[in-house]
């Protein structure tokens, strides 16, 4: 989000850092759970760093594993291997009992405010509930849902209504009212405000970006839209097939993306200025996203690469930097002019 210099940015000392995670589903298949045992590889060794009160942008297609990194980020889900280290402490070891206490630092707002609130609570309720969960109750509980209510911008009678009494925006107020209610340190906003009309993004949005300059919060904001993220982040992460392929400062990324499928996903985003909008050349990618019950060797992302050569079916590309503050994991990276802007890339498969 726009902020002052002096705010930290990825370079700075972490808040959290995830080192090599990953989440393997395993499914059994069949009516008595005979038949071959399935691994869907929903995140497949991701790495980065959040600094306090950073918003690093997590976008990729549907299915790529941003939901799923989110959740093992705070423990929601157990990631199957790999480090989540919480101001040097190892989440992803941690015993259940001793989670618990840190779990108030990380929390999430989900997609759908009405699907996570409950239906037969009051507003006031629902925020204070997180409170009542380290002991906090009565009195103190409904000042401190009477704060929240406000610092959401929700008027006190708000607290009083039931989830269905209030409109989509308000609705994901009170999902972030609520897991603000324990002081987090890191928020998950998972695709917050894609269920939501576009004149009410912006409020949301907003909001966010208020409440980070107030409270000093990092933010992973997952999302599918590259326009809203470009808006509200620091840096940005880009996944398929459960990696990161591409993370970096948000304006370079964007300005000169260097992994071909950032390339194509920036080329299919309308562009503000009508003379670059009128001269963007669309990037079409050709096949589907592979199955993660089947990833493909080597690069991932190869067999819907235009670059891809003997190489991208055999070696992994690791991430490495492409610029200070720029890191792409391809073998064929996007360099010099070929990288600079989205508008004149006509090295895909390209549409009008
Ligand atoms: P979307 O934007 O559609 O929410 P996503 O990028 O957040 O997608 P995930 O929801 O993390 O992706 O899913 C990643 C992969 O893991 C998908 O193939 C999904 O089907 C699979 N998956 C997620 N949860 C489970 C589960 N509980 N059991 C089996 N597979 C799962």
């Amino acid at each position: 989000m726009t902020r002052p210099a002096t705010i930290a940015t990825g370079a700075d000392e972490p808040i959290l850092s995830v080192s090599n995670l990953t989440k393997d589903f395993v499914m059994r298949g069949g009516l008595f759970g005979w038949s071959p045992v399935r691994t869907v590889k929903a995140v497949g060794g991701v790495s980065f760093q959040l600094a306090k009160g950073e918003t690093l942008g997590l976008v990729g297609e549907s299915g790529c594993g941003k939901s799923t990194l989110g959740r093992c980020l705070l423990r929601l889900i157990d990631p199957t291997s790999g480090d989540v280290s919480f101001k040097g402490t190892n989440l992803a070891t941690l015993p259940a009992e001793e989670m618990r206490k840190f779990r108030r630092h990380l929390q999430i707002v989900f997609q759908d405010p009405l699907a996570s609130l409950h239906p037969r609570m009051r507003i006031r309720d629902i925020i204070a509930e997180p409170l009542r969960l380290i002991g906090v109750t009565g009195a103190p509980a409904l000042a401190r849902a009477a704060e929240l209510l406000d610092l959401v911008r929700l008027a006190p009678e708000h607290g009083g209504r039931y989830p269905h009494e209030l409109s989509g925006g308000q609705r994901q107020r009170v999902g972030i009212a609520r897991a603000l209610a324990l002081d987090p340190e890191v928020l998950v906003l998972d695709e917050p405000v894609s269920a939501l009309d576009v004149s009410v993004q912006a409020g949301i949005l907003n909001l966010l970006e208020e409440l980070q300059q107030k409270l000093g919060i990092a933010y992973v904001f997952i999302a599918h839209d590259l326009a809203v993220v470009r808006h509200v982040s620091d840096r940005v992460a880009v996944m398929y097939l459960g990696k990161i392929v591409e993370i970096g400062e948000a304006a370079q990324i964007y300005r000169a993306p260097a992994h071909p499928y950032t390339k194509a996903l920036l080329s299919a985003v309308p562009l503000p200025d009508p003379d670059a909008e009128r001269a963007r050349r669309r990037i079409t990618l050709t096949g589907d996203v592979p199955s993660p019950l089947n990833v493909p060797s080597g690069c991932p992302f190869r067999t819907r690469c235009w670059k891809a050569q003997d190489i991208c079916a055999t070696v992994v590309p690791e991430l490495e930097a492409i610029e200070p503050g720029l890191q792409a994991a391809c073998h064929f990276p996007e360099r010099g002019e070929n990288r600079a802007g989205v508008a004149d890339s006509a090295t895909g498969q390209v549409t009008a």
